[in-house]
Order: C-alpha cells, then structure tokens, then sequence
C-alpha cells in the first residue's frame, strides 16, 4: 500500500488496530460465524459490545454515575437542534468561536433567546475571545472546546465561577479523548466521532441525568418527539442496552475498537502527553520557518488542528508547496477555504513520524526555495 501521511481534519485517520479488528468483526462478531452487520442488535453479543463501549467512555474520562452516555445519529449537527430542545427554557448563551459554534446558535434561536456573549468572527475566528460575561439567567452556556477549521482550542474546563455558576455545555467533537476532561463541569458534552474515536455515522452524548425533562415554560416543541428527547435514549440504561431503535452497529464497533487503543496506550492522560509533544513539533517548525506562519493567536491555538499559510513575500510559493507536499505523501493537508493556506490535523492516530515527515519537508522546501 502506498505510504500516506494523513493530516484530515474528520474524516481522518483511525488506529491500524480498529481497522483492523473492525475488518475481522465485519467477517466475524463474537466467534459467532455472523458478521457485526448481520446480528440482532438484540442479542447479547451486541448487548454487551454497547455495554462494554459505555464502559470504556466512563473509564477513560471518569464519567460520574449520574450521567448517561448516548451513542446517537445525526452528527453533532443534529445535537445543535438537540441540545437547546432538551435544556432551553428560557434563554441560552453561546460563546461564538467559529461557524461550528455559529450554527449551534443558530438552532437555539428556534427555541428561545440566546444570547452571544462573544464573537471572533472580526478576525476569522483567530482567537478565543476574553473579558465576557455569562448572564445569570441562562439555563445553559454553550462552547465549542475545539474549532476545527481555524484551529483554536479551549484546552481546559471552565469554572462554574467564571461563567456566573451557568451550566456548561460543549461541542468537543475535535478534541473529545485527546486529554482528561472533568465531566463534573459539564451539563453535557456532545459531538461526532469522526474527528477522534471512530468512522461518521455515531455521535456521542454524555448528559447529567437530573437536567433533563425540566421544560417548562416553552411553548415550541413542547413536548418533545420523542427521538429528540435525551430521556428516550437513556431510559433502558439500568439495564445497561440504552437502544431505543437501531443504533450505527459498524460505527459503534469502530469506537469500541478506537477507545479499546486509547486505554491500551494508557489512556487520556498518555494521550494529551503524546499530542503535545506532536503539537509542539509542528508549531516550532511553524514559528521557525521563515517561509510560513500560524494563523492562529499563539494563547488559543489548539493541539489537534493547526492552520498555517505563506509567510508574506512568499504568497505565490502555495501551490508549489501543496504540489512539493503531495510529492512527499502529505495527505489533507489543504486549508479550509475560509482561512485558506494549510491545516495539518493531528488527531490521537496521527503518528509522531507523520509530523516529523511533514517538519522535514516544510525544512526541504525552505531549503529549495529561499
Ligand atoms: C465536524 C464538526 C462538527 C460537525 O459534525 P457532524 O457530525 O458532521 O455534524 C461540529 N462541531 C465541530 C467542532 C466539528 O469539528
């Protein structure tokens, strides 16, 4: 097979070992002699996969026992419409760090006022906005922890101190699994898998169960359908099988698979340790290299996407750079449009070996070029 370094930002890439043990659960669930997409999801086989799953969720970020955990469909562009259905009464209040955040909002407004307390919108969503103010009476405050087309991140979990004792609600589709989160903080936390624990097609919800069913005053979509309440989903969870209807049996196996990596490489901890080191290579070529700079303010860069573009006076090098770049096997590597220039996403099963291939040949065509 040819030698690909992929820096996709979602879809991207998984562990070998997933694929793999996937590929084999495909032919073969369980020593069975039926394939993961041939069984009930009904028998205990299966059962106990999505048992096992939500175990290793709640083992990996130390899931507190009053909160579910959700395998969904729909992305986490579904949970934009979700989330404020379940929790806003009255007012919610969205911190807007980029179009991810901007169409959350946007879905909120369906249900009642929200509020954005900030917006980076002025400068490309370059930075993590400071210096605002949560109101008292929102039912809940939304972030998106990782902005994954212009590479910022909220690598940390706020204080109920600093957002006026507000609960917390993030979008962690891009950084979930990528260090140790306190869920503590959170009301829930939400996103696609396709950026760090497994294929498209499954999205992960972790809620505290005592929010929900608290819609009182709202006269639009009151009640809820019933696939739009979280308590739907969460009802058998006693038994520990949480499958209202079918759930995405290949993507679910997948994760399984991702997270079953996660903890082997001794979890989110060993993790964080190995992306910062990655994360630190790449920005140190970035910030060393006379022909490229970051795009991104240096206080909110983020550790699994980072965007770049030519340096000035060297503006008309990006083509040659993108061609030079494929050369060398660099795959996904090209900006989204609305920043333009590159983005080199290095997710949990982006090996230190892509990166330093990659700083070689930012190196090499310095080299050639100056
Ligand atoms: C990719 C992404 C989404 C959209 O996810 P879908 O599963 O495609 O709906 C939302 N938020 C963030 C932060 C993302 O990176």
């Amino acid at each position: 097979m040819k030698t690909a370094y992929n820096f996709n930002a979602g879809p991207c890439v998984l562990p070998k070992q997933a694929i793999e043990n996937t590929v084999k659960a495909l032919y073969d669930f369980d020593n069975t002699g039926i394939g993961i997409a041939e069984i009930s999801h009904r028998t205990p086989g299966w059962e106990k996969l999505m048992a096992d799953t939500r175990q290793l969720w709640r083992d990996l970020l130390n899931i507190p026992e009053e909160y579910e955990v959700l395998f969904l469909g729909g992305g986490a562009s579904t949970q934009f419409m979700t989330v404020p259905a379940n929790l806003l009464n009255k007012k919610a209040a969205y911190l807007q760090t980029g179009v991810w955040a901007k169409k959350a909002a946007k879905e909120a407004k369906l249900f009642g006022e929200t509020v954005i307390v900030a917006s980076s919108e002025d400068k490309t969503y370059s930075y993590i906005p400071k210096g605002w103010t949560v109101p008292a009476d929102a039912d809940y405050f939304h972030i998106t922890t990782n902005n994954t087309i212009y590479g910022t991140e909220i690598r940390r979990d706020m204080d109920a101190s600093e957002i006026n004792n507000v609960m917390l609600v993030a979008d962690m589709s891009s950084d979930i699994m990528s260090r140790p989160v306190d869920v503590k903080k959170y009301g829930l936390i939400y996103g696609g898998a396709q950026k760090n624990v497994g294929p498209a097609g499954v999205t992960f919800v972790i809620v505290r169960k005592d929010i929900l069913g608290k819609i009182t005053d709202r006269q639009y979509m009151n009640p809820l359908p019933t696939m739009v309440d979280y308590r739907t989903h969460a009802a058998e969870e006693a038994k520990n099988i949480s499958m209202f209807n079918t759930p995405p049996v290949i993507n679910i196996y997948m994760m399984y698979e991702t997270l079953k990596w996660v903890k082997e490489l001794g979890g989110v901890e060993a993790m964080n340790k190995i992306n910062v080191e990655k994360s630190n290579l790449l920005y140190e070529e970035i910030d060393r290299n006379s022909m490229f700079i970051g795009t991104a303010e240096k206080d909110s860069r983020s550790i699994m996407n980072h965007c770049f573009v030519m340096a000035p006076g060297y503006e008309d090098k990006q083509d040659a750079f993108m061609a030079f770049a494929k050369e060398r096997g660099m795959v996904g590597i090209k900006g989204h449009r609305s920043v333009g220039g590159f983005r080199a996403s290095l997710y949990n099963a982006c090996p230190k070996s892509a990166v330093e291939a990659l700083v070689q040949c930012m190196q090499d065509f310095e080299k050639q070029n100056k």
